[in-house]
């Protein structure tokens, strides 16, 4: 597993998935969250590594979408694992229900929108799919209108991966359990608590219509060129790695070559021995 931790949890093209046959407190081949952690840290300083090279070879974007149930650890991820990101050419970006401006488009503007440029790094907190989740939960839009967005958003996919985009598509899988549990925690820690809202509640009574609608994403939507990976997420600290393993066996595949220099470096040196000498009269 430690090899090749983007084959371990990829959901295959077209494969009929079931959630309650993945186990949200799976923790792999470890047994503690210590022996996790030096491979959880050398993965984030590969990435912290990578991702100056990607921007500075300024070819590749790299675009991870995270998708969860409530108190699924969405961010928590962004907090541990792409914290170890540098703000120069990395953002974050969390979907909300939309603006009525938003709402007046197709619901791909809005995403296209916020898709990184070359040498970023974008992560989607939230994401398109939220229309094709949501959405569908609640009948916010008519069946025959919902059921086309899975070709719509695999084409959108494919148009960005054309664009030179990597994508890296996260669901971050908890159980029921846990997800009390955390709602539990929240309401007892005053440092959490503004992070319940009714609606975690009432969208709890929809788990299964929620588990469905994501078993379809992943099916329909897991792709070669922008595949879903399920992670077992009860156990914070391995989901942590997971991603962070993905994440940095993804760059590693980039392979982000540091550019060849615009200018003719002899040149500039020969100008800088100059300046040198009439300012230091060496
Ligand atoms: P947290 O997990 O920390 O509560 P959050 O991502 O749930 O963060 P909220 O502001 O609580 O952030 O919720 C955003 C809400 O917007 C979610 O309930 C989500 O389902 C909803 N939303 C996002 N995109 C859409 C969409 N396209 N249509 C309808 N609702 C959407
Ligand atoms: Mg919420």
């Amino acid at each position: 597993m430690h090899v090749n931790a983007r084959k371990h949890f990829a959901i295959p093209p077209d494969e009929r998935v079931r959630l309650a046959e993945i186990d949200p407190g799976d923790t792999g081949s470890f047994t503690a969250e210590a022996d996790a952690h030096q491979a959880t840290h050398d993965a984030l300083a590969a990435i912290a590594d990578l991702q100056y090279r990607l921007y500075a070879e300024h070819r590749h974007a790299l675009l991870i979408v995270l998708q969860a149930m409530d108190a699924g650890g969405k961010d928590g991820t962004i907090r541990h694992v792409f914290g170890a990101l540098s703000p120069l050419s990395a953002y974050a970006h969390a979907f909300k229900e939309p603006t009525p401006e938003e709402a007046a488009h197709d619901f791909l503007w809005r995403v296209h929108k916020v898709t990184p440029g070359h040498g970023e790094i974008a992560i989607f907190n939230r994401s398109h799919y939220e229309d094709v989740l949501v959405v569908r939960v609640h009948d916010l839009v008519p069946e025959k209108v919902w059921s086309k967005r899975y070709a719509r958003i695999n084409a959108f996919e494919k148009t960005l991966v054309r664009g030179n985009t990597t994508i890296l598509k996260f669901f971050l899988h908890i159980s029921r359990d846990e997800q009390l549990r955390r709602f539990a925690q929240r309401l007892d820690d005053p440092a959490h608590q503004w992070k319940i809202s009714e609606s975690d509640y009432t969208e709890r009574a929809y788990w299964d219509d929620y588990m469905r609608a994501y078993e379809a994403v992943l099916e329909k939507t897991s792709t070669a060129r922008a595949p879903w990976y399920v992670i077992p997420a009860d156990r914070k600290w391995f989901r942590n790695w997971a991603v962070a393993q993905i994440v940095a066996e993804t760059l590693r595949t980039i392979d982000p070559k540091t550019r060849a220099p615009s200018v003719d470096i002899e040149e500039i040196r020969a100008k800088y021995h100059e300046v040198e000498r009439s300012e230091h009269g060496a």
